[in-house]
């Protein structure tokens, strides 16, 4: 089972935490989506007959692509790939650009999930993240998609904000509980360099985020919907039964993935591939019939890290019997001997050969993982 993920970096105004590849001008959008096209078939042997079950459409804000455009777009991906049957695809949307009239004519696509960046119910939140939607657009974008039959919906929240007090946390866990979203995907928020949020904080114009409100609303979001019935089926993500996200559930199991666009990932299950996260550059160079990737082959020891990463980062855990067969002995050995502080502090459960994470732990996941990490 194989995905392919589209990147489109086109926004209509710059959120401040934001550190993903994006502009916010839209004069070369024709020319990026024939260069997408082009780079489809220049990659048509990269899962060679491997059938593709998913489509993710993100960005940058995909929903600003025309129904027609989405619909030229998979029309490539099925004359360039082995597609049969597609699980999932999910285009990720912006509230504001979710309009009765756009969900329609995104139903007659093969759109059949939306992610929504909803990331607060609150004004006060939205205005200090920059971001173009209001609360009442977040609102109705919901209630329109899930109207027009659209019930595969997840919703992304983030929390940690200054302006966000945990009365108002609570509020926004309850309002998507509300609205019977069955997948929410929440994010602590994070300063990454080079974003406007890091040059605001650094000239004292935006309050840094305060770590232990950090914590304690991700014990909140925890305790609030897994008592509602979702699943913490990974460190960000909640699902209802049956509605895990299968394309990045994929990613996380360490599926083949084929990424196209600007700044897009690919992974062939031994090499991991990045391309140019520039517009013009990535345009130029597709067009001309060459690709414009860096790459680089796994060593054993990034296969066991990143196998450790995504196995704490997710409800399946590590399966150490699973790591005897694919690593050396010695390395699981050491692994659990350095795990066990953390089992004996209950940040981590052993349980039937597998290492998870409990609650307390997740609070300090990165910290977990880079301290049982392979370094040599
Ligand atoms: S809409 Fe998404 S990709 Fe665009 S600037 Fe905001 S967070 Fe970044």
């Amino acid at each position: 089972m194989a995905g392919i993920y589209i990147h489109i970096p086109f926004c209509k105004q710059a959120c401040h935490y934001c550190n993903f590849h994006f502009t916010t001008s839209l004069l070369y959008k024709s020319d990026y989506l024939k260069a997408l096209i082009a780079e489809m078939k220049l990659q048509k042997d990269f899962f060679q007959g491997e059938k593709i079950e998913t489509i993710y459409f993100g960005g940058g804000s995909p929903s600003l692509l025309e129904a027609d455009e989405i619909k030229i777009l998979t029309e490539h991906i099925h004359n360039n790939f082995y597609v049969d049957n597609l699980l999932e695809v999910t285009l990720e949307a912006n509230p504001d650009d979710l309009t009765t009239q756009k969900i329609k004519a995104l139903k007659t696509t093969a759109i059949n999930r939306f992610s929504i960046g909803v990331q607060s119910f609150f004004d006060e939140d939205l205005i200090w993240m920059n971001r173009v939607h209001n609360s009442s657009q977040a609102d109705s974008a919901i209630k329109t998609a899930q109207d027009a039959g659209f019930e595969n919906i997840t919703i992304d929240l983030i929390y940690g904000t200054p302006t966000l007090t945990d009365l108002n946390w609570k509020k926004n866990l309850a309002k998507a509980i509300d609205l019977k979203v069955p997948h929410i995907s929440a994010y602590g928020l994070t300063v990454e360099e080079k974003t406007p949020l890091h040059k605001l904080i650094a000239k004292h114009q935006k309050e840094n985020v305060d770590e232990i409100k950090l914590e304690s609303q991700m014990m909140q979001l925890m305790e609030t919907l897994m008592n509602k019935g979702f699943e913490h089926y990974e460190i960000s993500n909640f699902a209802k039964p049956n509605h895990h996200a299968i394309h990045n559930t994929n990613y996380w199991k360490g599926k083949k993935y084929l990424g196209l666009g600007a700044s897009a990932h690919s992974y062939n299950g031994n090499e991991r591939s990045w391309n140019v996260s520039n517009n013009n550059q990535y345009i130029e160079a597709i067009l001309k019939g060459e690709l414009i990737a860096e790459k680089e082959v796994l060593t054993t020891q990034e296969k066991f890290n990143e196998w450790l990463m995504t196995g704490l980062r997710t409800q399946w855990g590590c399966d150490l019997q699973e790591g005897e067969q694919k690593f050396e002995l010695n390395w699981i050995k050491q692994l659990l001997q350095e795990a066990t502080p953390y089992i004996e502090q209950k940040k981590i459960k052993f349980d039937n050969k597998k290492l998870t994470l409990t609650n307390k732990g997740k609070l300090i996941a990165d910290k977990i993982i880079s301290d049982l990490m392979m370094v040599k």
